[in-house]
């Protein structure tokens, strides 16, 4: 890892590595295996694998080093995992680190998966969850045990927009000795200081602002070697959610453009926010980097940026919202994030629709809200798409 880079150049060049050939693009590695020149020379690769010597996709390959250097690199972390898909990744960070008896503390607002893993999967297996609202550090603080082991939180909560303090919820955790478990999806790894604030192990779901296209399904653990090579790794290559050397190189071509695209996104992400709350038909905005959000200060402190997804609540309900989506012309129904084309959810009635309804209402998931995942088309043509549809209601 060059640490003389800046992002931009880290971006582009880190990680990469190049055969005999001298190809400029990153090559694609598309092989299960790798051939060994004798039959001592397999031996000693099962016994210890140098840093450029391969034995199976499934424990890792070229082109998926290339992109867990790159993103290593950026995060900030001594090394990273691919992994199949986001959840993959959250299901690999949690699961390879505990076993039963273990406590883990979580923010409640998190990801229906995030949420399964957490309350199904781990205390099947004898884990046992505490959950806490996210933004009150009390809540951390009454919650954690000589026993917590992990605690773990989206750091921006999906669809409201709520923020977890890294830095305070990381010296609670430390002080009892448990690993900080950060899910960075909506903060992007753009804005992203979460190891600067604490954060052990950094989660992402390489689906969103990574690939930035709507290619494909990837996920990445960022974290220390030792916990990423003894601890991620052996689980992962075992149990099969390797990420494959085709997505890993989307990954690595995403990550080229990744920062200019996450500023331009976040910019008219701003641009819409204000546009949206100085319209009567919206009732309300949740845009970290609106000074009318609650957490405006710390969004500020923690991202530098209001991110790239906007929330906003029309006036008139389901009906309103869905008349509203169903008149959009440039943005597009979807539940993505991240990608280049604009796109609007309902969640109340998709991504949240199997909550009960306390649950919804804890939560501020009401049948007017839209998250609007901000895409890289003109933040003009966005404002009169919107406006046009508000009209159409
Ligand atoms: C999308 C998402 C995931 C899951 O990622 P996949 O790539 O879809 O498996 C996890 N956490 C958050 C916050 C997400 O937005």
């Amino acid at each position: 890892m060059t640490d003389k880079w800046n992002t931009r150049t880290k971006l582009v060049h880190e990680g990469s590595r190049r055969s005999q050939y001298g190809e400029m693009a990153e090559a694609i590695y598309l092989t299960q295996g790798f051939v060994y020149p004798t039959a001592e020379s397999a031996e000693e690769r099962f016994i210890k694998a140098g840093d450029d010597e391969f034995i199976y996709a499934r424990y890792g390959n070229p082109t998926t080093r290339m992109f867990e250097e790159r993103i290593a690199a950026l995060e900030g972390t001594e090394d990273a995992f691919a992994t199949a898909s986001g959840m993959a990744a959250v299901n690999g960070a949690l699961t390879s680190m505990l076993r039963a008896g273990d406590h883990v503390v979580s923010s409640r607002a998190l990801f229906g998966s995030c949420l399964y893993i957490l309350e199904e999967v781990l205390t099947r297996f004898g884990v046992h969850v505490t959950f806490v609202d996210g933004a009150d550090l009390d809540q951390w603080r009454a919650a954690v045990t000589p026993g917590t082991k992990a605690v773990f939180f989206e750091s921006m909560s999906n669809p409201t927009l709520e923020l977890v303090d890294i830095t305070e919820v990381a010296k609670i955790a430390h002080a009892v000795g448990a690993l900080v478990i950060v899910d960075n999806v909506f903060a992007t790894p753009i804005f992203s200081r979460a190891v600067e604030q604490g954060a052990d192990v950094v989660v992402y779901s390489t689906t969103k602002h990574i690939d930035g296209q709507g290619r494909a399904l990837g996920g990445v653990v960022c974290g220390t070697k030792e916990f990423i090579r003894k601890t991620v790794e052996t689980y992962m290559k075992h149990t099969g959610g390797s990420m494959s050397p085709f997505t890993a190189w989307i990954m690595l071509n995403g990550m080229a453009t990744l920062d200019l695209r996450c500023r331009a996104m976040a910019d008219s992400a701003l641009t819409i926010a204000k546009a949206l709350e100085s319209d009567a038909r919206v009732s309300k905005v949740i845009f970290p980097g609106l000074a009318s959000h609650p957490q405006h200060a710390l969004a500020m402190a923690q991202m530098g940026s209001g991110g790239t997804i906007v929330t906003f609540d029309i006036k008139g309900g389901k009906e309103a919202a869905f008349k509203f989506m169903n008149a959009l012309e440039i943005i597009k129904i979807s539940n993505n994030l991240g990608d280049a084309k604009s796109i609007a959810t309902h969640p109340a009635t998709t991504t949240h629709q199997r909550l009960p309804q306390p649950q919804k209402d804890a939560l501020g998931i009401t049948p007017g809200l839209i998250r609007l995942s901000v895409g890289l088309e003109d933040a003009g043509d966005l404002i009169a798409d919107l406006q046009a549809a508000l009209s159409a209601i």
